[in-house]
Parts: structure tokens; sequence; C-alpha cells
């Protein structure tokens, strides 16, 4: 399968792997790396002491970045042509998987920065069309959503279904963005009120999922044989920590502190493998959850998908990198 670029048009699910740097935290506790880029397109895990042992079976994706990698050159090879197709009436989908403080935070932001850059060049190269382009936000924190967008409006927001827009949020405010400078800026909003919510209750940002959707509309100014409208949803996702996927290693403290595991993030794993599985896997269980629910229409059918797989090199993290790994390799 082809990355990013000209060749992936018909590419439904683009899944890349962005290995990070290691952190002041990481380098102060002298823990080391563990994972090396082969090329482009592959990862091994190579711990430092076991240098000549036996080869580790490496894992290929659409793409891989590593360390010196810049969020720009994972914009352009992992996510350009999936967000861009938005402008076409096609919904899309971006997400930024992997464990906390793995990089997802960081990815999402420059990449939310790169695709509003995009959009506003493609409607100034496209004076035959009007655009509008409108954004909400949203927060999902144990199942109850959130407007990022309006802080009044209390953290349990219901889900409706509209029989033409599908699943929509009561209340959920709908800015319009006059141009990039105000979208940029309602961008900053959604990603402030984030923040408060994370000083209040104590690390949200590990168990919250936030959805800025841009639905990008436009119609043709004059009228000629190619009279079209174009609506879509461009969605970033910057989901919850993913050592919340998985049960597994959970301890008896985490259990008892009842946040290990997530079910929007467990249903969204199910979804996609479903999805990258094919015609033949059956029912999808979109309605499991609040954040499946949301993004029905932008995960598969003709919606194309982008996951970033965010993934901390170091040695000390290696069993929560390799789950990362292992639900990359079934999203393809
Ligand atoms: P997450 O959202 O997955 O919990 P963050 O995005 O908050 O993780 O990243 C954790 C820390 O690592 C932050 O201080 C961030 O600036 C830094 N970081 C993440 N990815 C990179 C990267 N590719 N290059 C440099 N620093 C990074
Ligand atoms: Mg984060």
């Amino acid at each position: 399968s082809t990355p990013g670029g000209p060749k992936a048009k018909e590419e439904k699910i683009v899944v890349t792997v962005r290995l990070r740097p290691l952190n002041k935290k990481e380098q102060l506790a002298k823990d080391q790396v563990a994972w090396e880029c082969l090329d482009d397109n592959t990862i091994v895990f190579k711990p430092p002491t076991q240098e000549r042992t036996a080869q580790q079976t490496p894992f290929t994706f659409d793409k891989v970045f590593g360390p010196t990698g810049l969020t720009e050159t994972v914009y352009e090879e992992g996510v350009k042509n999936v967000a861009l197709s938005a402008l076409m009436g096609i919904n899309a989908t971006i997400f930024a998987y992997g464990q906390t403080s793995s990089g997802k935070t960081y990815t999402m932001r420059g990449i939310t920065e790169k695709a509003v850059n995009d959009i506003y060049k493609h409607i100034v190269n496209t004076p035959e069309r009007d655009f509008t382009i409108k954004i909400s936000g949203l927060e999902i924190y144990n199942e109850n959503v959130r407007d990022l967008l309006n802080s009044e409006s209390g953290r349990n927001l219901k889900l409706l279904d509209d029989p033409e827009k599908g699943t929509v949020v009561e209340k959920l405010v709908e800015e319009t963005a006059s141009n990039d400078q105000h979208l940029r800026h309602l961008i900053s909003i959604c990603e402030a009120q984030r923040q408060v919510g994370e000083t209040a209750l104590n690390d949200t940002s590990s168990r919250s999922h936030q959805i800025i959707r841009l639905t990008i509309e436009s119609t043709l100014r004059e009228n000629s044989d190619c009279v079209r409208s174009f609506v879509a949803s461009l969605n970033f996702v910057d989901l919850a920590g993913s050592e919340r996927a998985s049960q597994t290693h959970a301890d008896g403290a985490r259990l008892r502190e009842g946040c290990h595991i997530n079910l929007s993030l467990m249903t969204l794993t199910t979804v996609i493998r479903k999805l990258s599985v094919g015609k033949r896997s059956g029912h999808i269980p979109y309605r499991d959850s609040k954040l499946t629910r949301m993004l029905q229409h932008s995960l598969g059918g003709n919606a194309r998908t982008a996951i970033i797989c965010t993934l901390s090199p170091a040695l000390s993290h290696v069993e929560q990198s390799r789950n990362t790994l292992f639900f990359a390799t079934r999203a393809k």
C-alpha cells in the first residue's frame, strides 16, 4: 500500500507511525531508545543491550517517521491527501493514537495548523467556488460530551439521531469562520477549553477524546455544466491514551481507580479493525460508544481516514509501544 502520496487516492485508511525523541524526563532517568526506523516504512524493536541477539520482526506501515521527522513531513506524507479530500465532499478523519505522553497532542496540533493553511490556500486558488467553513469542538470524557466552544454548556450533552445529518450533539455550538485567522482563533479556544478541564479533573487528557470538526461546504459561483455543491466533515481527533484501550495489564490499584478502560477507545479499535478487514466483517458496532456514533459518517463507507500512531522510543515503555504497533497493524 502507498502512503499519503498522489497514488494513495483510493486508499481508505492510511496508517503511519511517528517515533518521538526521548524526552527530558526519560533522559534524566537514563532511559534508552529501544526502537529503530529501518527505512520510511519500517520500524523494529532494537534494545540497546541486545544488539547482537536474534533479529526482531520489523513492523511495516504506509509511512514511519523517526525522531528527527518534522510534523510538516508527517502532514505532507501521511495526512494531506486524506484531509484535502474533505474539500471535494468526502468526509475525512485524522486520528492520533498512542499511549499518554507519546506525542498525540503535539502531533495533532501541528497537523491541524497545516491542514488549515492548506484549506485556505485551496480556497484562494479556487475562485470559481464559494466556501463556507464551520467549526465545532467537543470532548468526550467518561462517555460524557462537553462543548469546547461553549463553556456554559455543561458536561453531558445528548446525542440525537437526525434523519438527514445522522448523529448530532444537542446544543453543540457551531461557528462559521470568517477567515483563516478566525478559524485558528476558534481552534485555540477549543484547545484552551480542554486544558481548563484538565486542571479541574486531574489529567483528563489521558482519559478524554477531543474532536475538532470542520464542516466544509462549497458551491460553484456561476451556473455551469458542473453545478455542484460539496459538503463534508473533516475531523481532527486527539484520542485518550491508548493504555485505556486494554485491560490486560491493569493491576489491582488501577482497577479500583476505575480509570483503566475507556469504552469509546475500545469501541473505536473494534470498528477500525472491522473496517480494515472489509466487507466480510459484518456488523460494525458504531453505536456502542459516543465517539464512534459521532464519527460514524466519517469512518468507513466512502470516508477517508488517516491514523497516526505515536510512540515513545523509551525502553521502559516498550510494552505500550508494542500494543500501539499491534493496533496499527490491525488497522491496515
Ligand atoms: P500525548 O498527547 O500523547 O499525551 P504530548 O503530545 O503531550 O503527548 O507529548 C508529550 C511531550 O513530548 C510534550 O512535552 C511534547 O512537546 C513532547 N513531544 C511529543 N512529540 C514530540 C516530537 N515529535 N518531537 C519533540 N517533542 C515531542
Ligand atoms: Mg495529549
